[in-house]
Formats: C-alpha cells, sequence, structure tokens
C-alpha cells in the first residue's frame, strides 16, 4: 500500500476528524499508486491517521475514508451503503424519494445516491468513486432494486478531479420523469433534464414547516423551480399562491404540478427574474401573507460572498415590503459560505431598512436525509429561516 506522508504540523485537522487532505498539506508520497487508488495516511514521524483515495491531479489529493486498518474492498462499499440507507430508514421513514447517500456525510465521498420512487440517480465527484462506478451500480441494484440507475455526472465540480461532464443510463433505460410523493404532495421529477439530480430534496422539511404557517395565506414563492413550495402551501389551505421562476421548462412543469395536485385555481406561476418581478409587485403595491425566498447559490466561492450578500439582501428587503404586518418569510440560502449567522445578518439590515421589527420564529438547515458532519464544515450548506415581519411601530 502505498503511503502519503503530511508534512509537520500539517496533521491537525484529520487528526480531528477532517477528511480532505490538499496537496500543499502533502510532504512526500511512497510506493507505487495510480490515481483513484487507495494510500494509508500517516504524519510526518509516521503516525498512522487512515486510509483514503488519492487523486493528484486534484487540489483536494486525497480523500479519507477511514481511520481504521479496514480493506477498501467491494464488502466496504456493501457496508457503508447499507448503513446510509439504515439511516434514512431511521431518521427520515418511509418516503418515496430520499437522498440515500450524501457523500462525506456517509463516509462515500464524492458520492451522491437519490432515490426517487423505482428510479435511482448517482452522482460520482471525484475519481475514485467514478471508477468504481460498475461496482456502485451492482451494489445500488443489489440494495434498492431500481427499475433504472441514471448518471447525473454533469456537475461542473467533476472537472476539478478531471473528469468528463456526462449522463445517461447506466443501468436500465426508463422513462426519466418519475412520479413521485412527498406527504400529501405530488410531484414529477425529471432525473435527466432537471435541476441537481431533477428534485430539491434537501428542502423537504422546510417545505412541510412552511406549509404549516399558510393556511387562509396569500403566499408568494420566489425562485419556486417546479413549485414544490407552493403546492404544499395550497394543500395546506392557502388562498392563493404565486410563483415566479425564471426558467420556462421548470415554471411549465410547476403547472403541471398545479393541476397533478388539484390546486390549479388557487395557483399561478409567472417566468420573469425575480428580481424585477418583486420590484414590479412592490410598484403595484401588492401585498402577500407569506413570502418564500430560496433563491440559487448566489455564492459559490469565499470570493463572490460580497456580490452574493448584496444580492440576498435586495430581495429580502423588497420580500420584507411586500409583508404584511405579522406576515412571514421564509427565507434560505443554499450555499455553505452564506450561513445562518450571515444571513441573519443580511436579514436584520434589510428589516432597518424595510423599517419593520422582525422575529426569528426558527432557523432550520437541509433535511435529515442531507446529514451534517460536524468535522466537515462543508457539509452543511443549507440555512431556512422562518421569520415573523412586524409592522415599525412594534
Ligand atoms: N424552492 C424550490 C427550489 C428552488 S431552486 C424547490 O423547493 O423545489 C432556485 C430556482 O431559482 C431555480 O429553479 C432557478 O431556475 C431559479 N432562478 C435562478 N435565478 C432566478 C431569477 N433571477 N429569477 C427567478 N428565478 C430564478
Amino acid at each position: 500500500m502505498a503511503t502519503v506522508v503530511l508534512k509537520a504540523n500539517r496533521d491537525q485537522r484529520v487528526t480531528s476528524g477532517y477528511l480532505w487532505v490538499f496537496a500543499g498539506e502533502i510532504a512526500r508520497i511512497e510506493g507505487p499508486v495510480e490515481d483513484g487508488g487507495v494510500v494509508d495516511v500517516r504524519t510526518y514521524r509516521g503516525g498512522w491517521i487512515g486510509r483514503g483515495f488519492i487523486n493528484r491531479n486534484s487540489a483536494l489529493t486525497v480523500r479519507l475514508v477511514t481511520f481504521g486498518h479496514e480493506a477498501i474492498d467491494e464488502a466496504f462499499f456493501r457496508r457503508r451503503l447499507q448503513d446510509a440507507l439504515a439511516y434514512r430508514q431511521r431518521v427520515v421513514g418511509t418516503q418515496s424519494a430520499v437522498r440515500g447517500v450524501y457523500g462525506e456525510a456517509d463516509g462515500l465521498p464524492a458520492l451522491i445516491v437519490d432515490r426517487y420512487g423505482p428510479r435511482v440517480v448517482v452522482q460520482t465527484l471525484a475519481l475514485a468513486m467514478d471508477l468504481r462506478k460498475r461496482m456502485l451500480v451492482e451494489l445500488l441494484t443489489d440494495l434498492l432494486h431500481p427499475d433504472a440507475i441514471y448518471e447525473r455526472n454533469d456537475a461542473p465540480v467533476r472537472r476539478l478531479e478531471g473528469l468528463p461532464l456526462q449522463s445517461g443510463w447506466l443501468q436500465g433505460d426508463a422513462d426519466p420523469v418519475v412520479e413521485i410523493e412527498e406527504e400529501r404532495a405530488r410531484f414529477l421529477v425529471d432525473v435527466a433534464r432537471g435541476q441537481k439530480t431533477g428534485f430539491f430534496l434537501d428542502q423537504r422539511e422546510n417545505r412541510l414547516a412552511a406549509a404549516a404557517l399558510c393556511e387562509g395565506a396569500t403566499v408568494l414563492d420566489a425562485f419556486c423551480y417546479t413549485g414544490a413550495f407552493a403546492v404544499h402551501a395550497a394543500l395546506a389551505g392557502a388562498a392563493s399562491v404565486m410563483g415566479i421562476e425564471s426558467s420556462d421548462e421548470a415554471a411549465a412543469m410547476a403547472r403541471r404540478h398545479a393541476t397533478l395536485n388539484g390546486v390549479e385555481d388557487r395557483y399561478t406561476v409567472t417566468v420573469a427574474n425575480a428580481f424585477d418581478e418583486l420590484r414590479r409587485l412592490q410598484s403595484v403595491h401588492a401585498r402577500f401573507d407569506v413570502i418564500i425566498l430560496d433563491p440559487p447559490p448566489f455564492a459559490r466561492g469565499k470570493e463572490t460572498v460580497d456580490r452574493a450578500l448584496a444580492g440576498y439582501k435586495e430581495i429580502n428587503l423588497r420580500a420584507l415590503k411586500l409583508l404584511r404586518p405579522g406576515g412571514v418569510l421564509i427565507t434560505c440560502s443554499c450555499s455553505h459560505h452564506v450561513g445562518e449567522a450571515l444571513l441573519l445578518d443580511v436579514v436584520a439590515a434589510a428589516a432597518v431598512d424595510a423599517q419593520r421589527t422582525v422575529r426569528l420564529i426558527e432557523s432550520r438547515g437541509q433535511s435529515r436525509d442531507h446529514p451534517v458532519h460536524l468535522a466537515m464544515p462543508e457539509t452543511r450548506y443549507l440555512t431556512c429561516l422562518i421569520l415573523e415581519a412586524r409592522g415599525r411601530s412594534t
């Protein structure tokens, strides 16, 4: 087994449970190993750290998979997959759509497995996982019995690993559009053309929390994608729901979802840039009881945080101005770099400008099938704040 020896004093993070070793932390590599293969990782003085996958073409050079001495063979992958699926069974229960594997948080670095009813979608976002794709497909077939498995390896992060962007059926050949149920709601998920792997499973529990506040309310769902928040709000008894979405295709699917769920009489979707549409709604003095803001990640890296904060501030300010006194703002950031503290700062600043008193009802994160690994802050990326916006005098 080849060994990656870390530089002196560069092992504190991994000995505290962090799973990534960057190129600059490595003193030398002893013994031959192919990229994508397994290496032992040791401290400069030879102390044992663990075992992981190497890719010298990536700045993220080693992804640790175990701090033990176990063999990284098929039985290892089977055990980790079984663990991951058992965890979902325990904390999510029976849902027809669930994230079965969430990468590092499940001890399976860079592997994503989403189950949508009978179909499974896989992402292998690092070289080692990509090389083991056939074995993973066989194991997943055995454990989940899907009718087909689709690969959504068109995620740009693959480029950092020297991997091509590609998608298609890995096993079977089924309709890419599959119907799922999420509590009372029914949705169609297009695993081939939808965003991410087709659906935002990470917001499942936040959608239900939001819907619980929507009875009798006029609701605005900005950045609505295929309308999952909106459908839940309508099913929970919202008086009316308006969606805003920039993608024609997503908006068309949102309208199908309105019909599929029998709420088309109370649900409309506008194709527009949400920034412009929020401004227009303000100019015509529109008012809402509940506003949901679930924008795409404005900050993809640390460098873009300032610009992102300006974007979050603008939409939150506009939303606060559109809310009736006592209205509810559900505002999200799906960027790891704009977490709870920063998003609260943004809303606080927007509240000052909008002259509203805002109270935090609840701060939430990603749904339970996307667990946060405490030693890997990168695994926490979704913040969902539920706030009440009071009048200016309270
Ligand atoms: N809330 C959704 C997920 C939203 S993802 C759910 O639960 O399923 C963010 C959405 O915002 C995407 O569908 C994207 O197409 C859309 N979007 C991105 N920029 C936008 C803009 N400027 N105006 C309106 N929609 C936008």
